[in-house]
Protein backbone atom coordinates (compact mmCIF):
# COMPACT_ATOMS: atom_id res chain seq x y z
CA UNK A 1 0.00 0.00 0.00
CA UNK A 2 0.95 3.38 -0.89
CA UNK A 3 1.72 5.73 1.98
CA UNK A 4 -0.01 9.09 2.73
CA UNK A 5 2.76 10.95 2.07
CA UNK A 6 3.05 8.96 -1.47
CA UNK A 7 -0.86 9.78 -2.16
CA UNK A 8 -0.15 13.53 -1.49
CA UNK A 9 2.81 13.64 -3.86
CA UNK A 10 0.62 12.02 -6.55
CA UNK A 11 -2.24 14.59 -5.56
CA UNK A 12 -0.37 17.13 -5.75
CA UNK A 13 0.67 16.63 -9.23
CA UNK A 14 -2.25 16.20 -10.93
CA UNK A 15 -5.04 17.83 -8.88
CA UNK A 16 -5.06 21.66 -9.71
CA UNK A 17 -3.84 23.38 -6.70
CA UNK A 18 -7.30 25.57 -6.03
CA UNK A 19 -6.34 24.55 -2.34
CA UNK A 20 -3.98 24.54 0.33
CA UNK A 21 -4.82 20.90 1.63
CA UNK A 22 -4.09 19.46 5.39
CA UNK A 23 -1.20 16.84 4.87
CA UNK A 24 -3.79 13.65 5.76
CA UNK A 25 -5.61 11.25 3.84
CA UNK A 26 -9.01 10.69 4.40
CA UNK A 27 -10.62 6.99 4.66
CA UNK A 28 -13.72 5.98 6.47
CA UNK A 29 -16.04 7.82 8.77
CA UNK A 30 -17.82 6.62 12.02
CA UNK A 31 -20.25 8.73 13.97
CA UNK A 32 -18.14 11.87 14.84
CA UNK A 33 -15.24 10.31 13.97
CA UNK A 34 -12.95 10.50 10.68
CA UNK A 35 -9.55 7.82 10.27
CA UNK A 36 -6.88 8.52 7.84
CA UNK A 37 -5.59 5.73 5.69
CA UNK A 38 -2.94 4.91 8.12
CA UNK A 39 -5.15 4.49 10.91
CA UNK A 40 -5.28 7.34 12.86
CA UNK A 41 -8.65 8.58 14.44
CA UNK A 42 -9.99 12.17 14.48
CA UNK A 43 -12.52 14.07 16.21
CA UNK A 44 -14.16 15.87 13.22
CA UNK A 45 -15.75 19.67 14.17
CA UNK A 46 -15.35 20.34 10.50
CA UNK A 47 -18.50 18.16 8.79
CA UNK A 48 -17.45 18.67 5.54
CA UNK A 49 -17.71 21.70 6.02
CA UNK A 50 -21.35 22.00 7.84
CA UNK A 51 -21.82 19.00 5.32
CA UNK A 52 -22.53 15.86 7.10
CA UNK A 53 -24.95 16.45 10.06
CA UNK A 54 -25.77 12.91 10.75
CA UNK A 55 -22.39 11.81 11.11
CA UNK A 56 -20.70 9.28 9.20
CA UNK A 57 -21.38 5.31 8.65
CA UNK A 58 -25.55 6.58 9.31
CA UNK A 59 -26.88 3.03 8.62
CA UNK A 60 -30.43 3.97 7.47
CA UNK A 61 -28.56 7.03 5.27
CA UNK A 62 -26.31 4.46 3.48
CA UNK A 63 -29.56 2.18 3.10
CA UNK A 64 -31.93 4.20 1.48
CA UNK A 65 -28.81 5.48 -0.78
CA UNK A 66 -28.14 2.08 -1.84
CA UNK A 67 -31.59 0.72 -2.51
CA UNK A 68 -32.12 3.78 -4.69
CA UNK A 69 -28.90 3.12 -6.58
CA UNK A 70 -30.11 -0.30 -7.22
CA UNK A 71 -33.70 1.01 -8.72
CA UNK A 72 -32.71 4.37 -10.60
CA UNK A 73 -30.14 6.92 -10.23
CA UNK A 74 -30.74 9.33 -12.90
CA UNK A 75 -33.70 9.85 -15.45
CA UNK A 76 -33.41 13.81 -16.32
CA UNK A 77 -35.78 16.28 -15.83
CA UNK A 78 -37.33 15.69 -18.98
CA UNK A 79 -39.66 13.21 -16.67
CA UNK A 80 -41.50 13.40 -12.82
CA UNK A 81 -39.38 10.86 -10.14
CA UNK A 82 -40.94 10.09 -6.94
CA UNK A 83 -37.62 10.75 -5.24
CA UNK A 84 -37.49 14.21 -6.12
CA UNK A 85 -42.09 14.78 -5.60
CA UNK A 86 -41.34 13.49 -2.03
CA UNK A 87 -38.32 16.04 -1.43
CA UNK A 88 -40.06 18.88 -2.92
CA UNK A 89 -42.83 18.33 -0.48
CA UNK A 90 -40.90 17.29 2.22
CA UNK A 91 -38.19 20.65 1.85
CA UNK A 92 -41.63 22.82 1.28
CA UNK A 93 -42.85 21.33 4.62
CA UNK A 94 -39.80 22.43 6.58
CA UNK A 95 -39.27 25.50 4.88
CA UNK A 96 -42.39 27.21 4.49
CA UNK A 97 -41.61 28.14 1.03
CA UNK A 98 -43.73 27.28 -2.13
CA UNK A 99 -41.76 26.19 -4.62
CA UNK A 100 -38.71 24.84 -5.18
CA UNK A 101 -35.96 23.52 -8.03
CA UNK A 102 -32.98 21.18 -7.43
CA UNK A 103 -29.37 21.94 -7.83
CA UNK A 104 -26.21 20.42 -7.87
CA UNK A 105 -24.54 22.49 -5.42
CA UNK A 106 -24.92 25.80 -3.20
CA UNK A 107 -23.16 28.38 -5.94
CA UNK A 108 -26.12 26.95 -8.30
CA UNK A 109 -28.53 27.31 -6.25
CA UNK A 110 -27.75 31.10 -6.19
CA UNK A 111 -27.35 30.98 -9.56
CA UNK A 112 -30.76 30.24 -10.10
CA UNK A 113 -31.70 32.77 -7.20
CA UNK A 114 -30.54 35.95 -8.49
CA UNK A 115 -31.90 34.26 -12.35
CA UNK A 116 -35.57 34.43 -10.44
CA UNK A 117 -34.94 37.56 -9.02
CA UNK A 118 -34.01 39.46 -12.04
CA UNK A 119 -36.91 37.93 -14.49
CA UNK A 120 -38.98 38.60 -11.61
CA UNK A 121 -38.09 42.40 -12.14
CA UNK A 122 -37.91 42.22 -15.74
CA UNK A 123 -41.65 40.89 -16.16
CA UNK A 124 -42.62 43.91 -13.88
CA UNK A 125 -41.03 46.68 -16.12
CA UNK A 126 -39.66 45.35 -18.68
CA UNK A 127 -35.98 46.51 -18.48
CA UNK A 128 -32.52 45.10 -18.08
CA UNK A 129 -30.66 47.13 -15.87
CA UNK A 130 -31.69 45.69 -12.37
CA UNK A 131 -29.62 45.96 -9.70
CA UNK A 132 -28.82 43.69 -6.58
CA UNK A 133 -27.41 44.81 -3.23
CA UNK A 134 -25.19 42.30 -1.27
CA UNK A 135 -23.09 42.33 1.56
CA UNK A 136 -19.65 42.62 2.51
CA UNK A 137 -17.86 39.60 3.86
CA UNK A 138 -20.39 37.71 2.59
CA UNK A 139 -20.00 34.20 0.51
CA UNK A 140 -22.39 32.72 -1.88
CA UNK A 141 -20.20 30.45 -4.14
CA UNK A 142 -17.41 30.76 -6.93
CA UNK A 143 -19.29 30.40 -10.07
CA UNK A 144 -19.72 33.80 -11.77
CA UNK A 145 -23.15 34.70 -10.65
CA UNK A 146 -22.61 33.30 -7.35
CA UNK A 147 -18.92 35.41 -7.37
CA UNK A 148 -20.45 38.76 -8.34
CA UNK A 149 -22.12 38.80 -4.95
CA UNK A 150 -19.67 37.32 -2.88
CA UNK A 151 -18.35 40.33 -0.81
CA UNK A 152 -14.55 39.65 -0.79
CA UNK A 153 -12.60 41.45 -3.29
CA UNK A 154 -9.70 39.43 -3.40
CA UNK A 155 -11.80 36.10 -4.43
CA UNK A 156 -13.23 38.65 -7.39
CA UNK A 157 -10.64 40.28 -8.86
CA UNK A 158 -8.56 38.17 -11.50
CA UNK A 159 -12.21 37.57 -12.49
CA UNK A 160 -13.83 40.53 -13.32
CA UNK A 161 -16.07 41.93 -15.26
CA UNK A 162 -18.50 40.41 -12.53
CA UNK A 163 -21.79 40.16 -13.86
CA UNK A 164 -22.58 43.60 -13.29
CA UNK A 165 -25.26 45.76 -11.10
CA UNK A 166 -24.02 44.67 -8.03
CA UNK A 167 -23.83 47.04 -4.65
CA UNK A 168 -22.14 45.79 -1.59
CA UNK A 169 -23.70 47.03 1.84
CA UNK A 170 -22.52 46.35 5.45
CA UNK A 171 -24.26 43.54 7.11
CA UNK A 172 -26.24 44.85 10.12
CA UNK A 173 -25.98 48.75 9.13
CA UNK A 174 -29.35 49.33 7.70
CA UNK A 175 -28.09 53.33 6.50
CA UNK A 176 -25.68 51.29 4.63
CA UNK A 177 -28.42 49.33 2.68
CA UNK A 178 -30.64 52.43 2.10
CA UNK A 179 -27.28 54.11 0.65
CA UNK A 180 -26.55 51.42 -1.92
CA UNK A 181 -30.38 51.13 -2.95
CA UNK A 182 -31.65 52.81 -6.30
CA UNK A 183 -34.64 52.45 -8.62
CA UNK A 184 -33.42 49.91 -9.86
CA UNK A 185 -32.80 47.64 -7.15
CA UNK A 186 -34.60 43.88 -7.67
CA UNK A 187 -33.20 41.88 -4.78
CA UNK A 188 -31.30 41.97 -1.82
CA UNK A 189 -29.36 38.84 -1.01
CA UNK A 190 -27.46 37.72 2.29
CA UNK A 191 -26.56 35.05 4.53
CA UNK A 192 -29.02 34.90 7.50
CA UNK A 193 -25.58 33.71 9.01
CA UNK A 194 -22.50 34.86 7.15
CA UNK A 195 -20.08 31.65 7.62
CA UNK A 196 -16.71 32.08 5.29
CA UNK A 197 -17.03 35.90 5.77
CA UNK A 198 -16.53 34.90 9.71
CA UNK A 199 -19.33 33.77 11.14
CA UNK A 200 -21.03 37.00 11.74
CA UNK A 201 -24.78 36.61 12.36
CA UNK A 202 -27.50 39.30 10.40
CA UNK A 203 -29.46 41.05 13.69
CA UNK A 204 -32.88 40.41 14.02
CA UNK A 205 -33.23 43.87 13.38
CA UNK A 206 -31.09 44.44 10.58
CA UNK A 207 -33.26 41.61 8.95
CA UNK A 208 -36.87 43.38 9.89
CA UNK A 209 -35.61 46.74 8.75
CA UNK A 210 -34.41 45.18 5.26
CA UNK A 211 -37.74 42.76 4.90
CA UNK A 212 -39.80 45.74 5.56
CA UNK A 213 -37.97 47.46 2.66
CA UNK A 214 -38.04 45.24 0.48
CA UNK A 215 -41.51 44.81 1.33
CA UNK A 216 -42.33 48.78 0.58
CA UNK A 217 -40.39 48.39 -2.60
CA UNK A 218 -41.68 45.04 -3.95
CA UNK A 219 -37.78 44.11 -3.66
CA UNK A 220 -37.56 40.26 -3.54
CA UNK A 221 -35.11 39.09 0.01
CA UNK A 222 -32.86 36.25 -0.69
CA UNK A 223 -31.79 34.53 2.31
CA UNK A 224 -29.11 31.92 1.51
CA UNK A 225 -28.55 29.41 3.94
CA UNK A 226 -26.91 27.17 2.57
CA UNK A 227 -24.67 27.20 5.74
CA UNK A 228 -26.48 28.22 8.66
CA UNK A 229 -29.45 26.60 7.45
CA UNK A 230 -30.62 22.82 7.77
CA UNK A 231 -30.76 22.74 11.63
CA UNK A 232 -27.26 24.09 12.32
CA UNK A 233 -28.36 27.37 14.24
CA UNK A 234 -31.28 25.71 16.01
CA UNK A 235 -34.11 25.96 13.67
CA UNK A 236 -34.52 24.24 10.18
CA UNK A 237 -33.65 27.06 8.65
CA UNK A 238 -31.97 30.13 10.96
CA UNK A 239 -34.65 32.93 9.73
CA UNK A 240 -37.13 31.11 11.28
CA UNK A 241 -35.68 32.69 14.56
CA UNK A 242 -37.11 35.55 13.80
CA UNK A 243 -39.67 34.94 11.49
CA UNK A 244 -38.42 37.56 8.74
CA UNK A 245 -39.39 34.53 5.34
CA UNK A 246 -37.71 35.52 2.53
CA UNK A 247 -38.84 35.48 -1.05
CA UNK A 248 -36.25 33.28 -2.43
CA UNK A 249 -34.12 30.81 -0.15
CA UNK A 250 -31.55 28.81 -1.16
CA UNK A 251 -29.75 25.59 0.48
CA UNK A 252 -27.21 22.45 0.04
CA UNK A 253 -24.25 21.57 2.31
CA UNK A 254 -26.44 19.34 4.68
CA UNK A 255 -29.70 19.02 2.30
CA UNK A 256 -27.70 15.61 1.03
CA UNK A 257 -25.53 15.30 3.73
CA UNK A 258 -22.46 13.91 1.25
CA UNK A 259 -24.81 13.41 -1.86
CA UNK A 260 -23.97 17.00 -4.04
CA UNK A 261 -27.38 18.49 -4.03
CA UNK A 262 -28.62 21.92 -3.62
CA UNK A 263 -32.40 24.05 -4.37
CA UNK A 264 -33.26 27.26 -4.33
CA UNK A 265 -37.12 27.52 -3.10
CA UNK A 266 -39.47 30.89 -3.03
CA UNK A 267 -42.86 31.78 -2.39
CA UNK A 268 -45.65 31.10 -4.46
CA UNK A 269 -45.98 34.61 -5.73
CA UNK A 270 -42.29 34.60 -6.62
CA UNK A 271 -42.60 31.40 -8.43
CA UNK A 272 -45.86 32.22 -10.62
CA UNK A 273 -43.47 36.14 -11.64
CA UNK A 274 -40.15 35.00 -12.78
CA UNK A 275 -38.87 31.52 -14.49
CA UNK A 276 -41.23 29.63 -16.48
CA UNK A 277 -40.64 26.73 -19.21
CA UNK A 278 -37.17 27.22 -21.58
CA UNK A 279 -35.73 29.92 -18.59
CA UNK A 280 -33.49 27.73 -16.41
CA UNK A 281 -32.34 24.07 -16.07
CA UNK A 282 -30.29 21.03 -15.11
CA UNK A 283 -29.08 18.05 -16.54
CA UNK A 284 -28.83 16.17 -12.57
CA UNK A 285 -30.87 18.81 -10.20
CA UNK A 286 -32.85 16.27 -8.15
CA UNK A 287 -32.08 13.36 -9.71
CA UNK A 288 -33.59 10.00 -7.86
CA UNK A 289 -30.23 9.91 -6.00
CA UNK A 290 -29.72 13.10 -4.60
CA UNK A 291 -33.44 13.04 -4.07
CA UNK A 292 -33.45 9.80 -1.92
CA UNK A 293 -30.78 11.59 0.08
CA UNK A 294 -32.62 14.50 0.93
CA UNK A 295 -35.63 12.41 1.35
CA UNK A 296 -33.56 10.07 4.27
CA UNK A 297 -31.67 13.41 5.75
CA UNK A 298 -34.97 15.02 6.42
CA UNK A 299 -36.80 11.87 8.02
CA UNK A 300 -33.47 11.11 10.12
CA UNK A 301 -33.86 14.63 10.93
CA UNK A 302 -37.24 13.90 12.00
CA UNK A 303 -36.15 11.10 13.47
CA UNK A 304 -33.00 11.53 15.11
CA UNK A 305 -34.45 14.94 17.02
CA UNK A 306 -31.32 16.51 15.51
CA UNK A 307 -32.50 20.13 16.02
CA UNK A 308 -33.24 19.37 19.62
CA UNK A 309 -29.36 18.02 19.96
CA UNK A 310 -28.74 21.38 18.70
CA UNK A 311 -30.28 23.86 20.88
CA UNK A 312 -28.87 21.53 23.60
CA UNK A 313 -25.81 20.50 23.17
CA UNK A 314 -25.34 23.73 20.57
CA UNK A 315 -25.49 25.60 23.93
CA UNK A 316 -23.44 23.73 25.72
CA UNK A 317 -20.74 24.25 22.85
CA UNK A 318 -21.53 28.16 23.20
CA UNK A 319 -20.50 27.83 26.89
CA UNK A 320 -17.67 25.91 26.26
CA UNK A 321 -16.47 28.27 23.75
CA UNK A 322 -17.21 31.31 26.30
CA UNK A 323 -15.28 29.60 28.85
CA UNK A 324 -12.20 29.36 26.62
CA UNK A 325 -12.65 32.77 25.44
CA UNK A 326 -12.32 34.40 29.11
CA UNK A 327 -9.83 31.85 29.64
CA UNK A 328 -7.37 32.99 26.87
CA UNK A 329 -5.58 36.69 26.27
CA UNK A 330 -5.79 35.51 22.58
CA UNK A 331 -9.59 35.05 21.98
CA UNK A 332 -11.30 38.17 21.33
CA UNK A 333 -14.12 36.42 21.68
CA UNK A 334 -17.16 34.07 20.16
CA UNK A 335 -19.53 34.31 17.67
CA UNK A 336 -22.77 32.66 15.92
CA UNK A 337 -25.10 30.49 16.94
CA UNK A 338 -26.32 27.04 17.97
CA UNK A 339 -23.76 24.58 16.08
CA UNK A 340 -22.54 27.26 13.80
CA UNK A 341 -19.80 29.49 16.40
CA UNK A 342 -16.40 31.14 15.39
CA UNK A 343 -14.13 31.79 18.19
CA UNK A 344 -12.40 35.30 16.88
CA UNK A 345 -8.70 35.58 17.56
CA UNK A 346 -6.49 38.67 17.61
CA UNK A 347 -3.80 36.29 15.66
CA UNK A 348 -3.79 34.14 12.66
CA UNK A 349 -5.32 30.31 13.56
CA UNK A 350 -3.57 28.37 11.21
CA UNK A 351 -1.06 27.76 13.72
CA UNK A 352 -3.87 26.44 16.09
CA UNK A 353 -5.72 24.43 13.37
CA UNK A 354 -2.61 22.50 12.09
CA UNK A 355 -1.33 21.86 15.92
CA UNK A 356 -5.08 20.16 16.87
CA UNK A 357 -5.19 18.64 13.53
CA UNK A 358 -1.38 16.51 15.27
CA UNK A 359 -3.94 15.78 18.32
CA UNK A 360 -6.75 14.14 16.24
CA UNK A 361 -9.19 17.19 16.19
CA UNK A 362 -10.41 18.41 12.71
CA UNK A 363 -11.12 22.21 12.87
CA UNK A 364 -11.87 24.92 10.36
CA UNK A 365 -11.18 28.58 10.03
CA UNK A 366 -13.06 31.38 8.85
CA UNK A 367 -11.46 34.25 7.29
CA UNK A 368 -7.76 34.53 8.89
CA UNK A 369 -8.21 35.15 13.00
CA UNK A 370 -10.97 32.99 13.14
CA UNK A 371 -11.98 29.08 14.17
CA UNK A 372 -15.30 28.12 12.86
CA UNK A 373 -16.91 25.09 14.94
CA UNK A 374 -19.40 23.17 12.33
CA UNK A 375 -19.77 20.13 13.63
CA UNK A 376 -21.89 17.20 12.59
CA UNK A 377 -25.23 17.81 14.47
CA UNK A 378 -24.96 14.13 16.74
CA UNK A 379 -22.28 15.07 18.52
CA UNK A 380 -22.65 15.27 22.74
CA UNK A 381 -21.57 17.16 25.41
CA UNK A 382 -18.66 14.52 25.77
CA UNK A 383 -17.67 15.12 22.26
CA UNK A 384 -18.02 18.81 23.32
CA UNK A 385 -15.56 18.41 26.79
CA UNK A 386 -12.82 16.52 24.29
CA UNK A 387 -12.69 19.03 21.60
CA UNK A 388 -12.30 21.66 24.22
CA UNK A 389 -9.56 19.48 26.20
CA UNK A 390 -7.57 19.55 23.02
CA UNK A 391 -7.74 23.04 21.69
CA UNK A 392 -6.87 24.01 25.18
CA UNK A 393 -3.62 21.91 24.99
CA UNK A 394 -3.39 23.46 21.72
CA UNK A 395 -3.36 27.01 23.19
CA UNK A 396 -1.55 26.42 26.24
CA UNK A 397 1.37 24.74 24.15
CA UNK A 398 1.62 27.85 22.15
CA UNK A 399 1.03 30.79 24.86
C1 LIG B 1 -20.67 26.86 0.79
C2 LIG B 1 -21.54 28.02 0.50
C3 LIG B 1 -21.95 28.34 -0.80
C4 LIG B 1 -21.46 27.60 -2.01
O1 LIG B 1 -21.85 26.27 -2.01
P1 LIG B 1 -21.07 25.22 -2.97
O2 LIG B 1 -21.85 23.96 -2.80
O3 LIG B 1 -19.67 25.14 -2.50
O4 LIG B 1 -21.17 25.76 -4.35
C5 LIG B 1 -22.82 29.40 -0.96
N1 LIG B 1 -23.27 30.11 0.08
C6 LIG B 1 -22.89 29.83 1.34
C7 LIG B 1 -23.44 30.65 2.47
C8 LIG B 1 -22.00 28.80 1.60
O5 LIG B 1 -21.59 28.55 2.85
Amino acid sequence: METMKQYIEEAEKALLHTYNRYQIVLDKGEGVWLYDIEGKRYLDFCAGIAVFALGYHNRKYNDALKAQIDKLIHTSNYYYNVPAIEAARKIKEVSGMDRVFFTNSGAEAVEGAIKAARKYAYLKDGRTDHEIIAMEHSFHGRTMGALSVTGNPAYREAFEPMIGNIRFASLNDFESVKKALTEKTCAIIMETVQGEGGVIPAQESFLKQVKALCQERDILLILDEIQCGMGRTGAMFAWQHYGVKPDIMTTAKALGCGIPVGAFLMTEKVGANSLTSGDHGTTYGGNPLAAAAINIVLDLFAENHIIDNVKETGAYLERKLDELAAEYDCIEGRRGRGMLQGLVFSRPVNGVIQKALEKGLILINAGANVIRFVPPLIITREHVDEMAEILKSCLDEME
